[in-house]
């Protein structure tokens, strides 16, 4: 099917916050010591990346906002793993939106990879 809209897709690997919907767009990524194991606020707590995450802009035409090389707040995680389980795609649609909005507060951080 023809896609009047391509996606957008975010490489977020040199992000210094959450891309996730929550308000907090000053992220330190917080380290825990514990013996010889370091541990993350944000998700994969062990540290590396989510291969990708998606949200769709408009889920009836198959549009998409997806992030590349992610760390993420638990928060976000959470509710991004329980909206797709519950296929609650009016609210990830409302996410995909504020998350847009966040990252064009933060834009001077943000590398568009395909638009
Ligand atoms: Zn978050």
């Amino acid at each position: 099917m023809y896609n009047q809209f391509p996606d957008i897709i975010i490489d977020a690997n040199e992000f210094t916050f959450c891309p996730g919907p929550c308000k907090h767009n000053k992220y330190k990524d917080n380290i825990v010591k514990l013996k010889n194991r370091i541990i993350y606020d944000f998700k994969p707590n062990f540290g590396g990346r989510y291969n990708y995450f998606e949200y769709p802009i408009n889920f009836k035409d198959n549009i998409y906002l997806k992030f590349k090389n992610l760390r993420i707040c638990r928060k976000c995680y959470n509710r991004y793993n329980e909206l797709w389980n519950n296929k609650d795609y009016l609210f990830l649609e409302k996410d995909a939106e504020n998350i847009l909005k966040k990252l064009y507060n933060n834009d001077s951080t943000v590398n568009l990879v395909e638009f």
